[in-house]
């Protein structure tokens, strides 16, 4: 993975020309393109493990299990928010882990912990490294050091039970190699998120990942049976089971946990038939309150497609704008559009997945209400470019960054009867941050997973940077965003955690008492708090 961005060096170029003068006219962009600066121009602190400490290490994992030079400090050194980017390309990440540790298997995790408890270590798990939210900062907390846990030499697939439909794998598998090996079997995990190429599964289910399926298969916490997690305290082995009433589940405290308990090391998941049928489509609606009705009701019926996302107006613009190449096939849908009378309406993408029966059946019922709700099939072209690009954004973001222009994301959910109201809200908000800063930008949203009683909303933002003041001007934003969703009474995160930027809004969350109970779950598994300070609970006022 590039060490400023995201994808392999040498992967092509994504943003089209039209797609640039498109931006150039909506919100302008640098004159000249901005490049990262080379990586021996990036500033980290030397590495401070002393050598006895290193040499303890190195009999636990090996030589080559202990890692502290430059190209590896600074790939650990940030996640792949929008703030980590920024850092990484001017060449000033807040830190870098004093060593980078692959531990093989649980046991020498559970060695490093101990180690790393005795010597005041701080420890951060590192999956793949895609976290938005400053999960895998490298903060040492009150600790004299902080190792970075890469994962990455845990990826077997442990056992595959056909009859069960259950594998387990160790946590560092990263979600395309489990999918290949899974193929193979004709099986399918079915969690793909925008991130997928990069994910760990471990990661997945540390931050209570949502793929881009999930209305269908399921969040990730759907898709975990059992699991082994080593704390600092002891072990903890969950086994599968396909429900359980031992008291409060276990299970899905650790599922979400984010690193702050201990290294969740092996993990058993529900697996299910690879579809043999595959349908996606473009549906428009008139407008979003269109849309979201008939999401509502195709929820309640129980025959929501796999993929199911809603583009707001704004989003379904740019999308339209940015579609093809920008020439006169794009030209004459949207006249087409406007003629049917839909040309200020949303975009729609119904995915379904399955047997050639269940999807016939649903897609039927589901089309079928969704025509009740005014919408106009526009064929399978829009749903097969979706499903073409769906990992193409984190390729276009760094583009961006490249000429002057900050896009970031946010996301959040809701009941129903609020959804109107939180996209509202919180588009004005951050609509009138970026405008406090002299920077009017596009505010954009979708729909991007459902449920009977709600759904959850993914805001996409795009204006011109303001040099110098880059950070700054992200923090403005994020507040005014987090504010309108926590007070139009939704979740400060659907899928993407708390990580350490949404820790301000951890106690309005789920309040004093709840901060406490988690901290109290926190001392008794990891009473050195060595485990990712800094993540997901706020400091304690008492220490
Ligand atoms: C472009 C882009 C698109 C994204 N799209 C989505 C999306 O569609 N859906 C979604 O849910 N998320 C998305 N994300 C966010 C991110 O990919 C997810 O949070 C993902 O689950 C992180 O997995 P990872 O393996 O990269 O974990 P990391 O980033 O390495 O770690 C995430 C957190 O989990 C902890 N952790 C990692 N592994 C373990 C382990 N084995 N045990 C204990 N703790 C651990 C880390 O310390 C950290 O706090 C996206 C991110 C990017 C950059």
């Amino acid at each position: 993975m590039r060490w400023w961005g995201w994808g392999e060096a040498g992967h092509p170029a994504a943003l089209p020309a039209h797609a640039l003068d498109f931006l150039r006219e909506s919100v302008g962009v640098a004159p000249s393109p901005r490049p990262p600066v080379a990586l021996d121009r990036v500033r980290l602190d030397p590495p401070g493990l002393s050598e006895p400490v290193l040499a303890e290490l190195r009999q636990i994992l090996g030589a080559e299990g202990v890692r502290d030079g430059h190209e590896q400090r600074v790939l650990h050194a940030a996640g792949k928010g929008y703030t980590d980017l920024v850092r990484l390309r001017a060449g000033e990440p807040e830190g870098a882990p004093d060593a980078v540790l692959y531990p093989a298997g649980h046991d020498q995790v559970r060695a490093v912990l101990e180690l790393c408890a005795r010597c005041s270590i701080a420890v951060v798990p590192f999956g793949g490294g895609t976290s938005v939210v400053g999960g895998v900062a490298p903060l040492r907390g009150e600790h004299g050091g902080v190792v970075a846990l890469d994962m990455g030499r845990m990826g077997a697939l442990l056992a595959l039970d056909h009859e069960s439909a259950t594998v387990t794998v160790q946590a560092g598998m990263r979600a395309p190699a489990l999918e290949r090996q899974l193929a193979a079997s004709g099986l399918t995990l079915g969690h793909f998120p925008q991130s997928f190429e990069y994910v760990s599964l471990g990661g997945c289910a540390a931050t209570r990942s949502a793929g881009q399926a999930s209305t269908g298969y399921g969040a990730i916490e759907k898709m975990v049976l059992g699991l082994r997690l080593a704390a600092p305290a002891g072990d903890i082995a969950l086994p599968a089971v396909p429900a359980s009433a031992a008291g409060p589940g276990l299970r899905q405290l650790l599922v979400g946990s984010e690193g702050v308990l201990g290294v969740i090391s092996e993990l058993s998941l529900r697996v299910r038939p690879a579809p043999r049928e595959r349908i996606y489509e473009g549906l428009f609606f008139e407008d979003l309150a269109a849309g979201l009705q008939a999401l509502r009701t195709l929820a309640r019926e129980h025959v929501l497609p796999d993929v199911t996302r809603l583009s707001d107006e704004q989003e379904t613009r740019m999308s339209l704008a940015l579609a093809g190449d920008g020439g006169a096939k794009g030209r004459l849908g949207r006249a087409y559009l406007g003629l049917r009378g839909y040309g200020a309406g949303c975009l729609a993408i119904f995915g379904f997945e399955g047997s050639e029966r269940d999807v016939a059946h649903r897609r039927a019922r589901a089309l079928e209400l969704a025509r009740g709700c005014g919408a106009l099939k526009v064929g399978r072209s829009p749903g097969e470019a979706w499903l073409h690009g769906r990992f193409a954004a984190p390729y276009l973001r760094d583009e961006l960054l490249g000429r002057g222009v900050m896009v970031e994301t946010l996301e959040t959910a809701t009941q129903w009867s609020k959804v109107h109201a939180l996209h509202r809200d919180v588009a004005h908000a951050i609509a009138a941050a970026l405008e406090g800063w002299g920077t009017p930008g596009l505010v954009m949203c979708h729909v991007s997973h459902v449920y009977e009683t709600g759904a959850s909303l993914y805001f996409t933002f795009i204006a011109r940077q303001r040099e110098g003041e880059e950070i700054a001007q992200w923090q403005s934003v994020k507040e005014a965003a987090a504010g309108a969703i926590l007070d139009a009474g939704a979740t400060i995160t659907h899928h993407h955690a708390i990580g350490r930027d949404h820790v301000p809004w951890m106690q309005r969350e789920v309040g004093a008492v709840g901060v406490r109970a988690l901290r109290a779950l926190k001392a008794e598994l990891d009473p050195a708090g060595i485990m990712n300070p800094g993540k997901l609970l706020p400091v304690s006022s008492r220490g």
